[in-house]
């Protein structure tokens, strides 16, 4: 990320704390903001994955349910929400990812999109896009540290962060990650190795060790799971 992004994620949360795990555009196919079409399709003419969705959905909801999957072995209270429609216009539909997001963080909860990012020029790397808020948290920071680290009011302040939601940007959909995701080979290891990363950041960020003053370089490296 070559954003500058100041902001620090200190608020202790419990270790119960309810996840909602969301796939980004999962209400949104055929009007504004389908989500991209990834490089192999609008660069080298290859077919969608699925013709009813972007290619960035169809991948948005195989990394959502491995989240949560994942996320249960490893104990967390987590959950997936599905809108059910794929495309709702307005976005304060009581079943978009907007709403139920917004729901579930007014009833305390942490509410997270996944969205896999656009290729080349139109996206801009992994990362955590925090909520609008003061209230950002060690969950937050953990992702941070784990992801990268978007300013908080990345493009003037997005629906989601607005609302209390976070947003996961995975990078890019394009290159070395897409072909591993395409290769029906590497298909279910790529998608379980981000889910663990993210699992093994969420996990962190609600137990009581410290996820500070800790450079990137280290969390790569190492990747610290704690015991459970
Ligand atoms: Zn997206």
């Amino acid at each position: 990320m070559g954003l500058k992004s100041e902001w620090l994620g200190t608020e202790e949360v419990p270790a119960s704390l309810s996840f909602l795990i969301m796939a980004g555009h999962a209400d949104s196919q055929g009007i504004k903001g389908a989500g991209t079409a990834g490089e192999a399709v609008d660069i080298k003419g290859k077919m969608p994955m699925d013709s009813s969705m972007s290619d960035e959905l169809f991948w948005n909801l195989k990394i959502r349910d491995a989240i949560v999957q994942v996320g249960k072995e490893r104990g967390l209270n987590i959950n997936a929400y599905a809108p059910g429609v794929r495309n709702i216009v307005d976005g304060n539909d009581p079943l978009t990812n907007w709403s139920a997001g917004a729901r579930h963080v007014r009833q305390g909860g942490y509410a997270i999109e996944i969205h896999f990012d656009s290729y080349g020029e139109y996206g801009l790397g992994s990362g955590l896009i925090p909520p609008i808020s003061r209230g950002l948290n060690t969950v937050d920071e953990s992702l941070a540290n784990s992801f990268g680290r978007y300013p908080m009011f990345f493009r003037g302040g997005l629906g989601a962060p607005r609302r209390g939601i976070r947003i996961l940007e995975i990078g890019k959909l394009e290159g070395k990650l897409e072909r591993g995701l395409r290769n029906l080979n590497s298909r279910h290891k790529v998608i379980q190795d981000l889910a663990l990363r993210v699992v093994e950041a969420l996990v962190l960020g609600v137990s009581n060790k410290k996820v500070f003053n800790r450079s990137l370089d280290e969390v790569d490296i190492v990747r610290p799971v704690p015991d459970r």
